[in-house]
Order: C-alpha cells, then sequence, then structure tokens
C-alpha cells in the first residue's frame, strides 16, 4: 500500500511516516500544496493523508480537484480542531474521513484500516485475482489451485501488487511509473514494459487465469480469465 502524505509541518509528516513505514505502507511526503496537488492527481497513491491548511493551495482545494479530474484515490483529511467549517468544507469535496489535530497515532491507522477495507475490500497480506495470490509478507506469487509459488524481485512485486490492487481497471505507464520510481519520464516507461514482460512470464509459469494486457493508448489492465474463473471460485 502506497500513502501520500501531505502536510507542511515537518515533525508530524517525518513521525507519521516512521509509524507508516513499521506498519509496512510505503510513504511519500510532500510539504506544500503545490507539490502535495501534483502527486495526488496522478493516482498513483492507494491512499492520501490531507492536512487541511496547506501552504500554496490547501487541502479541501485540492480534494475537489481530485473528484473533478476522476481520482478515486481515497483521502484521510486532517484539520484543525477549531475547524468544523474545514472539515465540512473538506468532506464536501470529496474526502472520505477526517481526523482532527491533535490525534493519536494509533486511531489514525484504524481509520486507515477502515478506508483500505471500505475501498479496497481487505487490508491482508495476501491480495489476489482469480487463481493467482501474491503474498505481500514475502514477495511470493502463488497459482492457489496447483500451490506453485515463485518469488517476485522488488520492482515485479510492487509492480505486480499495483495491478492485483486495480483489477479489470486501466492503468497507465505513468501511472504505474509514478508509484514505483516517484516519478514519470520516458526511460522509466520503459522500464514498465521490461518489468510487466517479466511478470507476464512469471504469471504464464505459474499456468495462472489472470493476465496483463496491454490497452492500446493507454497502458496496462489486468484481467482474470472469465473461463477459468468460475472453477477457481467453486475451489475457494
Ligand atoms: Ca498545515
Amino acid at each position: 500500500m502506497k500513502i501520500l502524505i501531505v502536510e507542511d509541518e515537518f515533525a508530524l509528516a517525518d513521525a507519521l511516516r516512521d509509524r507508516l513505514t513499521q506498519e509496512n505502507y510505503d510513504v511519500d511526503i510532500a510539504s506544500d500544496g503545490v507539490s502535495g496537488c501534483d502527486r495526488a492527481m496522478t493516482g498513483a497513491y492507494d491512499i492520501v493523508i490531507m492536512d487541511g491548511m496547506l501552504p500554496g493551495k490547501d487541502g479541501t482545494e485540492i480534494i475537489y480537484e481530485m473528484r473533478k479530474a476522476k481520482v478515486t484515490t481515497p483521502v484521510l483529511m486532517l484539520t484543525a480542531r477549531s475547524s468544523l467549517v474545514d472539515k465540512l468544507k473538506g468532506l464536501d469535496a470529496g474526502a472520505d474521513d477526517y481526523m482532527t489535530k491533535p490525534f493519536e497515532v494509533e486511531e489514525l491507522l484504524a481509520r486507515l484500516r477502515a478506508l483500505i477495507r471500505r475501498n479496497y475490500g481487505s487490508e491482508d497480506d495476501v491480495v489476489r485475482a482469480g487463481n493467482l495470490s501474491l503474498d505481500r509478507r514475502n514477495a511470493s506469487l502463488m497459482n492457489s489451485d496447483t500451490r506453485q509459488t515463485i518469488s517476485l524481485a522488488g520492482k515485479e512485486f510492487k509492480i505486480l501488487e499495483y495491478f492485483l490492487e486495480n483489477p479489470g481497471k486501466a492503468l497507465t505507464r505513468e501511472q504505474i511509473s509514478e508509484r514505483i520510481w516517484g516519478n514519470a519520464d520516458n526511460v522509466e516507461y520503459n522500464n514498465v514494459e521490461v518489468y510487466v514482460s517479466f511478470i507476464r512470464k512469471k504469471i504464464k509459469f505459474l499456468k495462472a487465469d489472470v493476465c496483463i494486457r496491454a490497452v492500446r493508448g493507454v497502458g496496462y489492465r489486468l484481467d482474470v480469465e472469465a473461463v477459468n474463473d468460475k472453477e477457481a471460485t467453486a475451489k475457494d
């Protein structure tokens, strides 16, 4: 799970990052509204933790822009205790949840897990599509019918995890590249193609009923192949 923290209080942002990293989340920080907006708009994050008052552009404005551009990344908004108006504005703009400062980090973790469950169906160590299951703890990929397993290298793991979190949804090379390398240029686009081809070979090796299709002019999409789908479900 990749999380973006948009927060201009450095001490708070750093403390959150440290705690979230301990929980195995992958964390980036943006410390002003403009860079926060740029990053959030990529859609490359699973969750955004968004401060309300930010230099450059405020949190509600960023959320509003995200939703207007159909970026659906769940947002947990942080607001100052006094500003009920900001809170309501944030929820109106499309925030999914909010917490008032100061807050307990453990409560934030619980809210995050709830957001993940609501939006991604599970917060499990294992993410699945069809008969393919990826164990996040050791980056091992398994065909759950044959129980055959293969391990993934770091980038392959991160890219496939991203696809498995978004089954049936076309992901652009830009989104993938943002998510894995934190930026999107032509060099990274080429890398995406190379890694996708590695991942396809591993999926094929496992004879899984999942494939990563090229979507012309867009990027790639992970699909479960319908024919074997029933079989996989029946065995669950
Ligand atoms: Ca602030």
